[in-house]
């Protein structure tokens, strides 16, 4: 995994969130800790999701910030940090945040924030990563998560994954209509999967003056057997879809990424109107963005540049810290 690509997505998630509530959504990886690594990303991201999803739902004013450090014990071991200037959490209760199932909101919670998988869950996967959580808090200034994982060190890549090489140049053409030819040459490869084929009109026609190669699926079975069968650059997944829907559809693709080796491909999910649950379920079943319907082109475009350029920290939260 790339930590930089982990961090840009859950910050990614939480931006709008957070600016709704006037909060500033800050993440930084101290300078020069090597980001490349050996470890479940998808699993690391839930982790942070249910993180960042709680401090911002417990915080009305001033903001969170997301660090990863390394440990002096191990170059392998990690520590990352959550704080809010929120609500803070009594000490009555911080002794059993992390093992109990039951707290009295836990419906509200996974109605209006987090991953809805909540702290129980979260430590087990810390865990399971070598790591341990713990909390300081204090009432009415704010609290801070901390965690632990040990994710191995691991070289970066001498050649850029194909699903993450940089396609800057797309978005400003797109603006301006002027694809030019030679463009073509590198066309990206995308595979919309809707069920309802006004949807597919509406995102081809989008892409129609863009150097894109456009292929489409109207279930997820569909999607899980095309993707498998050609590498596609990125993936456009409705999530209500007959036969099989645009969760399991996308967990199948990861799955069979892990077992495979093969990079994975950038899956924006296209998720309903006003529906939350759906946009909080994304993450967790794999899926890089999304985009709430109805689908503007701007903000299309927007996720798709996102969702392939290579370099994270231009994913503009991400920031490096001076040094620790
Ligand atoms: P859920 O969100 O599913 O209820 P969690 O285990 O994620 O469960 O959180 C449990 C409870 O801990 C929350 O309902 C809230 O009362 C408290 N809590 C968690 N994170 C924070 C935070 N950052 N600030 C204040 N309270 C928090």
């Amino acid at each position: 995994m790339d930590l930089e690509h982990v961090i840009a997505s859950v910050l990614d998630m939480f931006e709008v969130r957070a600016s709704e509530k006037h909060l500033t959504l800050v993440g930084s990886i101290v300078d020069g800790l090597p980001t490349h690594r050996i470890g479940d990303p998808l699993r690391l991201r839930q982790i942070l999701v249910n993180l960042v999803g709680n401090a911002i739902k417990f915080t009305e004013r001033g903001g969170v910030t997301v660090t990863v450090q390394g440990e002096p014990e191990s170059e392998d071991l990690l520590k990352f940090s959550i704080t809010d200037t929120g609500i803070g959490i009594s000490s009555d209760k911080i002794e059993t945040m992390f093992s109990s199932f039951t707290q009295a909101d836990s419906s509200t919670a996974r109605l209006y924030g987090g991953s809805g998988l909540g702290l129980a869950i979260v430590a087990r996967l810390v865990t399971l990563m070598g790591g341990r959580i713990w909390v300081e808090s204090q009432p009415g200034v704010g609290s801070t998560f901390q965690f632990t994982a040990r994710l191995e060190v691991r070289a970066a890549p001498a050649v850029e994954q194909p699903a993450a090489r940089p396609l800057a140049s797309l978005v400003p053409q797109a603006l301006i209509g002027t694809a030019a030819a030679d463009d073509r040459a590198r066309a990206l490869s995308i595979l919309i999967v809707d069920d309802s084929i006004d949807n597919r009109l509406l995102l081809n026609a989008f892409f129609k003056s863009l150097p894109c190669s456009l292929d489409e699926a109207d279930n997820g079975r569909q999607a899980v057997d095309m993707t498998a069968e050609r590498r596609y650059d990125l993936v456009l997944m409705d999530i209500r879809m007959p036969v099989m829907d645009g969760y399991a559809a996308t967990r199948q693709i990861r799955e069979r990424e892990q077992l495979t080796g093969v990079p994975p491909v950038p899956i924006i999910a296209l998720t309903a109107s006003g529906l939350q649950e759906e946009v909080t379920e994304c993450p967790a079943a794999g899926c890089n963005l999304h985009v709430s319907k109805p689908i503007s082109k701007a903000a299309l475009l927007e996720a798709v540049r996102r969702a392939t350029q290579a370099p994270p920290a231009s994913f503009g939260q991400v920031t490096v810290a001076e040094n620790s």
